[in-house]
């Protein structure tokens, strides 16, 4: 008999955006002469950069003839790619690393979905809380975050609250933690960590042999020249830290598909014997076995957005994207709705007026200005009471938006 992992059968069924969609639909059918703008999904919709669709035209006129078709590539990415990746994402910012600790993927969520494969399954895992939910159902999917309490909370997941109280610094918690994740600029508040901060955590990972996998989906949209874009501008952090990208938010690939991890060689696990394993040859065996690596094409339009001309668009549509975060801000704070974020990150994070609950003001809003937002409970337990708005819609419909929440709210 085959039995089924049981892990599993723990986990939530109901995904944040499907339960999210389902309302929006029933809004729909029920008033059908509505036109719903969405602010709520954290989808990009601006297209690629113009040098990033001509490389992948090249490389599709390469693979039609015989001497530049491309079967599979290394498993852990293209020479050029990872080259061109230590270049301009580490050089530039004073990190020596090897072409051998970058390892190039299908995307971040993979692998911030699969690196925890790397780790024993009694680890116990921090999150800041709110949270994107790959992180924590990625360890209960094998066991790892213990058992579920009446609130939705696991008992070896140990949940830092990012709150207005706190101003949404993630605070070292009291029990220890073998592993943290962290993601900045954040998903889902728009909240940076200042380079002080980013090192408590570091020392703190140094000093208790814990790791660190940092979440860097969104350092392109880091406007403040003292935000870190990557961890390892901290002393230490290739001693503890594992760190994800994206060309997803960076470069419009959410339907391209490329991304890559960093694994320092110096990153180590321990044996229960306290024998200390490079993580990075772990990884390379992991990928090398489950993995066949990202299709030539998308690694040859990931390189493409490193060209002078590339980097110009890719910018161009970033800086497009944060125009409408400054816009949401402006308005939002103009009704005197609570804002935080969407000055380093596309992603706006608002607390509801009068402690309505999230999915309440959710509904209103939907009702009142056919305007959808994200509930920020489904992101985490200390999401209650807040909603996320994303910046990356059309110019029109962002400022569409907002006028008809003004009209609402006055
Ligand atoms: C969008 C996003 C990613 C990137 O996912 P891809 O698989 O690269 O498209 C990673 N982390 C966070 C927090 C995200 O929001």
């Amino acid at each position: 008999m085959a039995l089924v992992n049981e892990h599993f059968l723990k986990i939530p069924n109901n995904y944040l955006f499907a339960d999210v969609a389902k309302k929006v639909n029933v809004f729909k059918a029920t008033h059908p002469k509505a036109e719903v703008i969405s602010m709520g999904v954290g989808d990009v919709t601006q297209p690629l950069a113009p040098a990033v669709v001509e490389a992948i035209h090249k490389a599709a006129d390469e693979m039609s003839t015989q001497s530049g078709f491309h079967g599979y590539g290394p498993e852990q990415g293209y020479d050029f790619l990872r080259e061109a990746i230590l270049k301009h994402e580490f050089l530039s910012r004073g990190i020596h690393l090897e072409k051998d600790e970058i390892f190039v993927n299908d995307g971040a969520k993979s692998d911030t979905g699969n690196i925890q494969e790397l780790i024993r399954w009694d680890n116990s895992v921090g999150v800041t809380d709110p949270i994107y939910p790959v992180y924590i159902d990625s360890n209960a999917m094998i066991g790892r975050a213990g058992i579920k309490d009446e609130n939705g909370r696991w008992s070896n997941v140990i949940y830092m609250p990012c709150i207005a109280e706190n101003k949404f610094i993630p605070q070292i918690p009291d029990r220890r933690v073998d592993v943290i994740y962290l993601c900045y600029p954040n998903n889902p508040t728009g909240m940076v960590l200042s380079r002080e901060e980013l090192r408590k955590w570091v020392n703190y990972a140094l000093h208790n042999d814990a790791l660190i996998f940092f979440d860097a989906a969104y350092e392109a949209y880091i406007q403040d020249e003292d935000i870190p874009h990557s961890i390892y501008e901290i002393k230490g952090a290739r001693k503890c830290a594992i760190e994800f990208h994206s060309y997803s938010k960076t470069a419009g690939f959410t339907g391209v598909r490329c991304g890559y991890t960093v694994v320092p060689k110096e990153v180590t696990a321990s044996t229960l014997d306290g024998e200390a394993i490079q993580l990075n040859a772990l990884w390379n065996r992991r990928q090398c076995t489950k993995f066949n690596g990202a299709s030539y094409i998308s690694q040859r339009a990931a390189e493409a957005t490193y060209s002078a001309e590339g980097r110009k668009q890719v910018k161009a549509t970033i800086d497009y994207y944060m125009r409408n975060a400054r816009q949401i801000l402006t308005v939002l704070k103009s009704l005197g709705l609570e804002c935080y974020g969407g000055e380093n990150a596309p992603y706006i994070w608002v607390k509801t007026p009068s402690e309505t609950d999230s999915w309440t003001f959710f509904r209103q809003m939907l009702y009142g200005a056919h305007v959808v937002c994200t509930p920020g409970v489904g992101f985490g337990p200390s999401g209650e009471g807040y909603v996320r708005f994303t910046a990356f819609g059309s110019r029109e419909h962002t400022e569409e938006a907002l006028q008809r929440i003004k009209d609402w709210l006055k």
